[in-house]
């Protein structure tokens, strides 16, 4: 017999860890709602185009991580799987006309994302993204406002000492003139560029100050800084960027290195470390101002701002930081019974029971009572409702495990009293 695993990249999220990102769901769906965000479900794959463009040709995830589909012969159009949500959701802003609605449309969604990467720990094939997008404000308030955003995500869910890096990596009025500046820089080194960057220096040079390549961290250290090449606009930008994230009390540091790998941002980028992890390329989360985006996207000139955050990594460095995170959901109560094969009854009551708002398990196993009750226990139950004869003028038997104690309950007094059980065991 063959054994099938999970293709190599991807994992099975199992019931514990999915209710860690569970949990991290519904911290994002209670902030992005305070901060008045919309939910958008975009698809899972798109037109290639839509990404070739959205994100640059000359981007790894472009390059060498777009997963392609196949099309069927008879279907001229190519598609790929996400990457990344902005650029299907910019896609449907220009598609469904949002620009008529008022600005800025602000909206999030949190989904699986597909990258073709070479698999190792923190990095897969298929992983999560929380994402936020304001498309339609200039900023640079609504800038200092995401990043809040971003960091209080982290907060909420309970990583400790996470870092905010911010940059500003200007727009096309500025980007040129220092683009010229690297290429220069970098053509002065070519004897030590390795054979990749080389190539990339003439179509994207940008990249090579994100480059993962060792042989170039002393080379990007000396290379010349965006920052020291802004215009005025953009400077006053990321001057009041800064200016608005210290009135909010977020702790960030300016890392003029970091550019991000994909090609339409302008202006503030900004990614989320865990301070001292710096080093392995692990960022939990990144975005950044993408200016151009819409109007590449073929709708009218629009600004916009977004993040997407890697729920993979926060689960990962919640185990790291001593968090097990497994929320508890055993259930309240489970109906047992003293006659094995009556499993009508059992199902009857845990069905009215559940009708009522209630976490119940019914024993369908037909098995003696006393199996009935160590599974129970086993379960993290904290009661046992056990039908016996009583049942026949409405009364059952209502046992606390935790307690030891048992006593007789009407039938129809029953979800009445376990729900007060339950108020008093939550909050006593
Ligand atoms: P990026 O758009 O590459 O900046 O990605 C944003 C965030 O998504 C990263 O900071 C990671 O947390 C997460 N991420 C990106 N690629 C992967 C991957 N291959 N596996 C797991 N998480 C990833």
């Amino acid at each position: 017999m063959a054994s099938f695993r999970a293709p190599r990249g991807t994992r099975d999220l199992l019931p514990d860890e999915r209710a860690v990102f569970d949990r991290l769901q519904r911290i994002a769906a209670g902030l992005t709602q305070r901060y008045g965000y919309r939910s958008i479900e975009t698809p899972l794959f798109e037109q290639a185009a839509v990404f070739e463009r959205g994100i640059g040709e000359v981007t790894d995830v472009v390059e060498k991580e777009l997963f392609r589909i196949a099309p069927r012969s008879e279907e001229a159009e190519s598609w790929a799987l996400r990457p990344e949500p902005t650029a299907g959701i910019v896609r449907a802003y220009v598609q469904h006309g949002m620009q008529t609605l008022p600005q800025p449309v602000k909206l999030t969604t949190t989904g699986p994302m597909f990258r073709y990467d070479r698999p190792q720990a923190g990095r897969y094939r298929q992983f999560w993204q929380f994402d936020v997008e304001a498309i339609g404000d200039p900023g640079p308030a609504i800038d200092a406002e995401i990043i809040e955003l971003g960091h209080r995500f982290y907060t909420e869910a309970g990583v400790a000492g996470v870092e905010v890096l911010v940059n500003s990596i200007g727009d096309p009025a500025c980007r040129p003139a220092y683009i010229a500046a690297l290429v220069a820089y970098y053509r002065g080194h070519a004897d030590v560029l390795p054979p990749t960057e080389r190539d990339r220096l003439e179509r994207n040079a940008l990249r090579l100050l994100d480059s993962k390549d060792p042989a170039m961290t002393e080379l990007n250290a000396a290379a010349p800084r965006i920052t020291d090449h802004l215009c005025e606009a953009c400077a006053a930008h990321f001057a009041s960027v800064k200016a608005h994230l210290e009135a909010l009390g977020v702790p960030f540091r300016v890392e003029p290195g970091l550019v991000r790998g994909l090609d339409y941002y302008t202006r503030t980028a900004f990614e989320f470390y865990v301070a001292g992890r710096e080093g392995q390329q692990q960022a939990l989360g990144g975005g950044g101002r993408y200016d151009g985006l819409v109007e590449l996207l073929g709708g009218k000139p629009t600004p916009g701002i977004g993040f997407g955050l890697g729920l993979d990594r926060v689960a990962l460095v919640l185990v790291e930081q001593g968090h097990a995170g497994v929320p508890a959901d055993g259930p309240l109560a489970v109906v047992a019974g003293a006659d094995p094969e009556d499993t009508v009854a059992r199902l009857r009551v845990a069905t009215d029971l559940r009708a009522a708002g209630l976490r119940v398990r019914a024993d369908l196993g037909r098995r003696k009572l006393g199996r009935q009750l160590e599974a129970a226990g086993k379960d993290g139950a904290h009661f046992a409702v056990i039908l016996g004869d009583e049942l026949a003028d409405g009364h059952v038997q209502l046992r606390d495990l935790l307690a030891g104690t048992q006593r007789v309950v009407g039938v129809d007094d029953l979800a009445r009293e376990l729900a007060r059980a339950e108020q008093h065991h939550k909050h006593g």
